[in-house]
């Protein structure tokens, strides 16, 4: 299967040639249609799988430009990673002008502030600097359609469970939700089973 079989916009597709992506790797072969059909997924896959593509270039096709406040949250346990999946979500959106914030601790919360009140389309960020801006009320996730926990087992090696439970409860309840991890144990069944509705399991 090629990537423009998927019914991609042009602008995304274009970003994905731009990047010499040929071909979708395995993972993204799985989670393209469940994320297009807005359908909840587990997703237990290794770092190199494609996993980060694999999630942002369905969501990102997905997004509305002229909404101003963001549309997909994704969470990630170290900020290393943060910038990371910033930087992929930065490319893959470039041609649709989508504007991707990253936000983490120990960096300037004014400077985030700032960079929040901005038109926002994608927010990736760890759970602690999430909710301070939750908390300071300078995050609006009240068009949140998407929220993507990528690294789940880390996050709870991290001590992130209660920060992710609060930041869940806080989202509008007709989202997607995704979850990778490169282990599933019962810690991250029970989240999803709380917050997923009839998730489709990936495994590669
Ligand atoms: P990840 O598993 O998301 O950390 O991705 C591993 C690496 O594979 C990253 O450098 C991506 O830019 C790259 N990548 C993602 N999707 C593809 C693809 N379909 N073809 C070639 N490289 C890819």
């Amino acid at each position: 299967k090629k990537f423009n079989t998927y019914g991609f916009e042009k602008d995304i597709v274009k970003a994905i040639d731009t990047l010499g992506y040929i071909q979708p790797t395995k993972v993204q072969e799985q989670l393209f249609p469940v994320i297009l059909n807005n359908e909840d997924a587990i997703v237990k896959s290794q770092t190199g799988s494609g996993k980060t593509a694999a999630f942002a270039v369905p969501i990102l096709n997905q997004l509305q430009w002229d909404i101003r406040t963001p549309q997909v949250l994704v969470l990630v346990p170290t900020r290393e990673l943060a910038l990371q999946v910033k930087d992929e979500m930065f490319n893959l959106g470039r041609y649709k002008r989508l504007n991707t914030q990253a936000i983490f601790g120990k960096m300037s919360f004014e400077g985030q502030r700032k960079q929040l009140a901005q038109r926002t389309h994608a927010v990736v960020g760890t759970p602690g600097r999430v909710l301070d801006h939750l908390q300071q009320n300078t995050l609006d996730v009240s068009n949140i359609k998407y929220v993507v926990i990528d690294e789940a087992d880390e996050m709870f090696t991290m001590g992130f469970e209660e920060e992710m439970h609060q930041i869940l409860q806080q989202l509008p309840s007709n989202r997607v939700n995704i979850l990778l991890s490169a282990t599933l144990d019962e810690h991250i069944e029970k989240l999803c089973s709380r917050y997923m509705k009839k998730p489709t399991y990936i495994e590669v």
